[in-house]
């Protein structure tokens, strides 16, 4: 299978064979589809799979094809990530496989201060990478609105549980509208993990590689 099989755009295409990748990895042959289709989704994936891509493709792509609602620039997606370090990784790769695509993107994380984030925030972004503590922490200084929030992403699920952070993660799904796509990505499937996409996910398409 080629990427071109997959129904992305000319500009998300550019930017993927400029990587130099030429086939979909099985999980993005797989997540790819599932994701550009709207329903939720439960993937079973460890890292080096080539996750990132096989949800931040199909989410450049759904992005660009709808328009905002409210017509101006609004935050549209969120991705949340146990660790800054992996906030970073895959706010490089929104920007990558996304620079002909015109959308905005950024990350923050805790332990640097807030100043900058919140200045990227409010120049108006699509695209926000989180760690669930400095999102929370902007959102009660009323700093980021997530009222326009179309598609979110646990990235690592089991590991931001294992961190700690269910509290903080229910918090911010309370704040998420209700109408909404979810995907969930995690390496491992404890009880915890399926109790939270229980709650979370909608009739999920199901992808294990
Ligand atoms: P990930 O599992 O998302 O952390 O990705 C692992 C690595 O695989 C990253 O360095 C990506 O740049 C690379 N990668 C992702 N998808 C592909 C692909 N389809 N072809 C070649 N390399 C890829």
């Amino acid at each position: 299978m080629l990427f071109t099989d997959l129904g992305l755009s000319e500009p998300i295409l550019r930017a993927i064979a400029e990587e130099g990748y030429t086939s979909p990895t099985p999980i993005q042959a797989k997540s790819i589809p599932a994701v550009l289709q709207g329903g939720d989704l439960l993937a079973a994936a460890q890292t080096g799979t080539g996750k990132t891509a096989g949800f931040t493709l199909p989410i450049l792509q759904r992005l660009s094809s709808t328009k905002a609602s409210a017509g101006k620039r609004v935050l549209r997606v969120l991705i949340l990530t146990p660790t800054r370090e992996l906030a970073a990784q895959v706010q490089e790769s929104v920007e990558t496989y996304g620079k002909y695509t015109g959308l905005k993107s950024t990350v923050i994380f805790g332990g640097v201060g807030a100043n900058p984030q919140i200045k990227a925030i409010a120049s108006g972004l699509d695209i926000l990478v989180a760690t669930p503590g400095r999102l929370l922490d902007l959102m009660s200084q009323k700093c980021v609105s997530l009222n326009h929030i179309e598609i979110l992403v646990l990235d690592e699920a089991d590991r931001m549980l294992d961190m700690g952070f269910l509290r903080d993660i229910k918090k911010i799904l309370a704040a998420l509208p209700k109408q909404r796509q979810n995907l969930l990505f995690s390496a491992t499937f404890s009880t915890e993990i399926k109790a939270l996409a229980d709650g979370l996910l909608n009739s999920p398409a199901l992808i294990e590689v």
